[in-house]
């Protein structure tokens, strides 16, 4: 098994369900005793958040290279960035290391195609919602037509991953104004399916809540880290 390098604590609340994760999947896959090979790099999150909203896009990726020279040099095999938003600089991250970075959105957009859905709704970050590095990496590699909130919608989704679910609250109100969200994008935009395509999505909601598709990244990104892990 090979093993691999996290980085992690963005937030620290979807990193300790990434932990679970990968765990639980190295067991169900080898049975008895086996666990996952792991090295962790936890971030205040605070200070990325910080770099995030200045739009200090540069400086967030210094911190990452820094952590993922560091895992590479600690051992890891594998990179594994636990957020889908810092994706936006895995490019930046894997120029820098010569370890293989295990790329959320295509973990994603594979578990899309799979189902046979076409647009699926996209409920993340403000970033990931309106920047095109996770969008069109959609739609250019993978034909996808995903479909964001409106302006109104992706404020809402957005403070409640950094206000709340970022913080550990998980607010009853806020799942009740997710589900509204998709019934809404259901007949305005015709989704077809869901992308939690922020990792602490999974706190609030999942495929019990819907009868169409959901894609629960933090679980689809842990699925793909684990077959590299055992391949
Ligand atoms: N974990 C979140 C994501 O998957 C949001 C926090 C962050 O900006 O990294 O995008």
């Amino acid at each position: 098994m090979k093993t691999l390098g996290l980085i992690g604590g963005m937030s620290w609340e979807s990193t300790a369900i990434y932990y679970r994760l990968l765990n639980e999947i190295v067991r169900e896959r080898l049975g008895g005793l086996h666990s996952a090979k792991l090295s962790l790099w936890s971030f205040d999150f605070a200070e990325i958040a910080e770099r995030q909203h200045a739009g200090d896009w540069e400086g967030a990726g210094a911190l990452l290279v820094e952590a993922a020279r560091k895992l590479e040099v600690a051992g890891a095999e594998g990179l594994v960035i636990c957020t889908n938003t810092m994706h936006k600089l895995a490019d930046a991250v894997q120029a820098e290391v010569s370890i293989p970075l295990i790329h959320i959105a295509d973990a994603t957009a594979h578990a899309v195609v799979d189902a046979g859905v076409k647009r699926p709704a996209l409920l993340a970050t403000r970033f990931t919602m309106e920047q095109n590095f996770y969008k069109g990496r959609l739609a250019d590699k993978y034909g996808l037509q995903p479909i964001v909130p409106d302006q109104a919608g992706r404020d809402m989704v957005h403070k409640v991953i950094y206000d709340e679910l970022c913080q550990g609250i998980v607010k009853p109100e806020s799942k009740s104004a997710y589900l509204d969200e998709v019934g809404r994008m259901r007949r305005t935009d015709r989704v077809d399916g869901v992308i939690m395509g922020c990792t602490e999505v999974t706190m609030l909601i999942g495929q019990g809540d819907f009868d169409i598709p959901v894609f629960d990244t933090t679980r689809i990104h842990a699925e793909a880290a684990v077959d590299f892990a055992l391949s």
